[in-house]
């Protein structure tokens, strides 16, 4: 008898379904207990006018895939992980980077046309379940999960339960104002750290060092809207000044914002996860920890660790949703 003819016979259910709704490119993957993706798909979010579409044609690409693993009955659960997720109401609100507006009821949609248990979470609360199942706080009962990418945003988890706040809105850290006359954010408001600390902001302060500093820089020969953040982190990797100047600037304003949540809560340590973090945490990680510490309360000092995550790209966002996934019922009872 195989492992799957074995489920089968056992009514286990061996695998989970793991889905990033993400802006560009949304992922998803079939994931065992052990962590090991063992099929995966991804579709372009924005060729979708309209969630219901998006549902559908996921559905369908998940049928395959099913049923190369011994079909629905091998499937204990749906994970989705979505920026502007609600973690209570499970459903996507307001979403500021997608296309589709209004709230949306993605987790019942998905559960009416597969007939599984599915469950929808903020990205930031996934990728703690993620890590706390796969990755870096395996063992962690207290540590804030600080997802870096397009925005930025924390995933908190205390005592071993992630924190849910009130009606379901919790981690939105990102825009906190840092500057009152600082840069204009994407919320509306004037300053935040996430329009210095995320994609758009780390390219922004490499264009005002480049267009306000004289040192020498291979980001001198690109033009300012060519600049990416992958472009910064490979200049920063080869020892430029200005690449790695802006990698300073960036972790040390990360670092001040993460005294003031270090001190409220007391973490063993923070997590930088998300793909800004992939790209740009290993040169970050000094400036943050001295940010970080340099101004907190004396007792408090470096008793906080900082970790960088070792899952990323899209198998991270598969991680990340499958381990709400495996997690469904309790979940659930804990709301
Ligand atoms: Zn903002």
């Amino acid at each position: 008898m195989d492992e799957r003819e074995f489920h089968k016979m056992t009514s286990l259910r061996p695998y989970v379904i793991g889905l990033g709704l993400r802006e560009k490119t949304s992922v998803f993957g079939i994931v065992d207990a052990l962590g090991n993706i063992i099929c995966k798909d991804h579709v372009t979010t924005t060729d979708y006018p309209d969630p219901t579409s998006f549902m559908f044609d996921v559905c369908d690409r998940l049928q395959p895939m099913v049923k190369q693993v011994g079909g629905w009955d091998t499937i204990k659960a749906m994970g989705i992980g979505a920026a502007s997720g609600n973690n209570i109401t499970q459903r996507i609100e307001n979403a500021a980077n997608l296309s589709w507006k209004g709230n949306i009821s993605l987790a019942s949609m998905f559960q009416g046309r597969l007939g599984i248990a599915v469950s929808l979470a903020n990205d930031c609360t996934v990728a703690a379940m993620g890590e706390m199942t796969y990755g870096a706080a395996r063992g962690l009962k207290d540590f804030i999960c600080v997802l870096v990418n397009g925005g930025m945003g924390a995933g908190i988890v205390l005592n071993g339960l992630i924190f849910m706040g009130n009606k379901g809105r919790v981690g939105e850290v990102g825009h906190v104002t840092l500057n009152p006359n600082g840069r204009p954010c994407t919320c509306g408001k004037v300053g935040c750290i996430e329009s210095y600390v995320s994609r758009r902001g780390i390219t922004q302060t490499a264009r005002e060092l480049l267009a306000f500093t004289s040192k020498p820089s291979a980001l001198r020969s690109v033009a300012p809207a060519d600049i990416t953040v992958e472009l910064i982190a490979k200049c920063a990797d080869e020892g430029d000044a200005i690449a790695l100047e802006t990698m300073r600037k960036t972790g040390d304003i990360l670092g001040h914002a993460m005294t003031a949540w270090a001190s409220l809560v007391a973490p063993e340590a923070f997590i930088l996860v998300g793909e800004v973090s992939s790209l740009c945490g290993r040169h970050m990680l000094e400036p943050i920890l001295t940010g970080m510490n340099e101004n907190m309360f004396d007792a408090m000092k470096w008793s906080t660790k900082v970790y960088l995550s070792t899952l990323h790209g899209d198998d991270a966002s598969i991680l990340y949703a499958s381990a709400l996934a495996w997690k469904t019922k309790e979940y659930e009872l804990l709301l």
